[in-house]
């Protein structure tokens, strides 16, 4: 099977809720459990739900629940709000491909800047990668993976993502 999105698209995971009168784990929504119970009256574990043990009316909605977006996906529709660029179209090329992903971290900017960016690797796009991390605030650093030097994407919150590419 050729790689696409499509294909791609991963199951919905849910947090396990657990219902403090039962101890059954359920599926949590937003509100409400998968099967109906009001979300106060559980509390959230940090495991995902694991059907064979929990509810099994959760377990049947989680089954059904549309599936997701991949990672290539995901980073694909942010990067679509870049400025129009060469270095664009070809980071997009590769998501489209199912290029690897590696990283893929939330942090504040000086410690992502210092530990993650490696701008001494950066061949391309250096200033505009230097400028989205001198900040104080959070950025999302990601790279994909490619035979002709890794793409490196940052950006912060409602701003819009900046690329580069180190050296292959
Ligand atoms: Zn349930």
């Amino acid at each position: 099977m050729t790689w696409s999105f499509e294909t791609a698209r991963e199951p919905a995971e849910f947090a396990a809720a657990i219902d403090r009168r039962t101890g059954v784990e359920h599926a949590a929504g937003r509100d409400r459990t998968l099967c109906g119970i009001d979300m106060t009256r559980l509390d959230i574990y940090r495991h995902l739900f694991r059907p064979s043990s929990g509810c099994s009316t959760c377990a049947t909605a989680a089954a059904a629940a549309p599936t997701e977006p991949s990672a290539q996906e995901r980073l694909h529709d942010r990067v679509l709000a870049a400025a129009a660029s060469p270095l664009r179209d070809r980071v997009i090329a590769a998501l489209r491909r199912g290029a690897d992903l590696r990283l893929g971290i939330t942090g504040p900017a000086p410690g992502v800047a210092r530990h993650y960016a490696k701008l001494d690797q950066v061949v391309e796009g250096h200033a505009a990668l230097a400028t989205a991390l001198d900040t104080t605030g959070r950025v999302t650093i990601s790279e994909v993976v490619d035979p002709g030097g890794n793409f490196v994407i940052v950006h912060a919150d409602g701003a819009t993502p900046v690329i580069g590419r180190r050296a292959g």
